[in-house]
């Protein structure tokens, strides 16, 4: 019991879960961490001390840099797990993320610090769609917030016909008939 309260006061906060998601595919020093969370040094390093504390992260330090891992395999799972399922459909089977058109984008950032499921990468000054079923099915914000118009997703029927083939606005009436306990 006191183990699932560290586990759920670990996540609730958005900076440790930024710093956490970050963690999943293994150990990073801060100064990868960091620019992937949209904080300060100070704020990421805060939090950092606090999911070592929690025994949620272990750290090492090799010359001037320190690196840390997820320690708790609960935590690992809990997090690699979050975004495999959109409703009741295996998230994997549904073609709904991100593309980025290089010979556009200008490498502002702006859709890798704008998304808050980790699915840009950033490297050498260009993004890239590195965790596509991360993206949120039927999400455009970072085709909105693109200046370059380098950003594009499929036809917005393309979702409206996984829903019509898969039932799911009835599947959804039923979930919400159980919460009101009808
Ligand atoms: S917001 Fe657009 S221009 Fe900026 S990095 Fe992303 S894709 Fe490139
Ligand atoms: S559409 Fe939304 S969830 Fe998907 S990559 Fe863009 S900002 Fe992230």
């Amino acid at each position: 019991m006191l183990k699932s309260l560290r586990i759920f006061k670990a996540l609730s906060d958005e900076t440790r879960l930024k710093i956490l998601s970050e963690l999943t595919d293994g150990e990073k020093c801060v100064c990868e961490i960091v620019p992937k969370t949209g904080r300060t040094q100070s704020t990421v390093s805060i939090q950092l001390n606090k999911l070592e504390d929690m025994g949620i992260l272990s750290s090492r330090r090799e010359g001037k840099s320190i690196y840390y891992r997820i320690s708790d395999d609960r935590v690992r799972k809990l997090i690699s797990e979050e975004y495999s399922k959109w409703m009741i459909l295996d998230r994997e089977d549904i073609e709904w993320y991100p593309e980025i058109d290089m010979q556009r984008c200008n490498g502002c950032g702006l859709c890798v610090l704008g998304c808050d499921r980790r699915v840009f990468d950033y490297t050498d000054g260009m993004p890239a769609v590195k965790h596509p079923i991360n993206c949120r099915v039927g999400c455009k914000a970072c085709e909105v917030y693109c200046l370059q118009n380098a950003i594009s997703f499929p036809d917005d029927e393309y979702v409206k016909k996984i829903i019509r083939e898969n039932n799911l606005f009835e599947w959804s009436k039923k979930q919400l008939e159980r919460y009101r306990g009808d």
